[in-house]
């Protein structure tokens, strides 16, 4: 009998994962051991420069690096191409990405432009875009996540993310948390659309949103070792779109509710804390456990209704309602006609977010 096995998988990982205090002293010996060209690119804004990527800078300068420094605002294609444009002037053969979130995907973006390495310093773990190679792009009708290049390291200074506002983590923690309705959504695809799923992704998703549910008290004390306990899941739950090679287990239903909040330009919230709300309705259409949910987020400090969120009810609303045309290759919860306008006011009331 013929042999008809015909799978085939790449994974894209970081090689360098360091979490902890004060361990951006040891970028130098990162750098050498990643046998980096001299000459790179701190890609970071103008606030992050000053909290993290000024140290950076003189670590760099320090070890005999031809280092320069680009601050870039948003993720706007505009922001993009001249970082990618200053780049390639400078000849830089890496990056340092020094910031939150946009600044990690700005240097993602310009990474995978110049096929050179980067690496991933957060200031602040406000969602787990930190470890992942996708990057969030700022366009006009809202903002949209495409392939770009996995960190090859991770240098997660607990002692400078704790300095940030406890607001960013909280969301970063709600992020995570809503992998456990974006993985109920992954399974029901995989029931009713016989959709392929990695069991070793589901599983690394779902411990890291269990792992920090677990921890929600010490992490809404708000001090580093809370942010240890947090990023570490975190990382895990980027890792997890690495193995299966998409954003599949840690983006389903919640998400596509956050991206219809983005797209009414009614909202002033972060990306995370969204997410998370959304979770606690989408895990009551699933049957699911959505108190445990909220209560998590509530210990850890982040927002669980339309008021935390600063938003109309009206809008929670209208979000649920045309969630479901956000990504129609992604089959959730929300099914292919959306929710009616009862079910959604109903979902949105029993679980107190409206
Ligand atoms: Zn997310």
């Amino acid at each position: 009998m013929k042999d008809t096995f015909s799978k085939v998988k790449g994974m894209e990982f970081p090689r360098y994962v360091q979490v902890g205090h004060g361990i951006l002293d040891g970028l130098e010996q990162l750098c050498k051991d990643l046998q980096f060209h001299k000459t790179g690119m701190i890609i970071t804004g103008s606030q992050t420069y000053k909290t993290a990527g000024k140290a950076v800078e003189q670590i760099m300068r320090d070890a005999g690096y031809s280092i320069s420094v680009h601050q870039t605002g948003a993720t706007t294609v505009e922001n993009i191409d001249e970082a990618i444009a200053v780049g390639t002037e400078r000849k830089a053969k890496f990056i340092l990405g020094v910031g939150g979130g946009s600044k990690i995907d700005a240097s993602k973006l310009v990474a995978a432009n110049l096929g050179i390495p980067f690496i991933s310093i957060p200031t602040s773990a406000a969602h787990d875009g930190i470890a992942s190679g996708r990057a969030s792009l700022k366009l006009d009708r809202g903002p949209k996540s495409i392939d770009a290049v996995t960190p090859i390291a991770i240098v997660a200074d607990t002692e400078i993310i704790s300095k940030a506002p406890h607001r960013y983590l909280a969301a970063g923690c709600a992020d995570v948390i809503s992998n456990l309705t974006a993985l109920k959504d992954w399974d029901y695809a995989r029931r009713l659309r016989a959709e392929p799923i990695s069991s070793s992704a589901y599983t690394l998703a779902e411990m890291a949103a269990n792992s920090i549910i677990a921890s929600a008290d010490l992490i809404g004390r708000g001090n580093e070792e809370g942010v240890w306990e947090a990023v570490k899941h975190i990382i895990i739950s980027g890792v997890s779109m690495s193995v299966a090679g998409s954003s599949r287990p840690t983006s389903g239903s919640e998400h596509m509710f956050s991206h219809a909040l983005d797209l009414m330009h009614v909202s002033n919230a972060m990306h995370g804390e969204q997410c998370g709300v959304g979770a606690i309705m989408m895990m009551y259409l699933h049957g699911g456990d959505w108190e445990a949910i909220r209560n998590a987020l509530l210990k850890i400090g982040a927002p669980v209704d339309a008021k935390g969120l600063g938003v109309m009810d009206a809008d929670i609303i209208e979000a649920l309602m045309t969630a479901h045309k956000i990504r129609k290759d992604r089959f959730t919860i929300l099914g292919t006609s959306g929710l009616t306008k009862q079910s959604a006011e109903s979902a949105a009331k029993m679980t107190k977010v409206i």
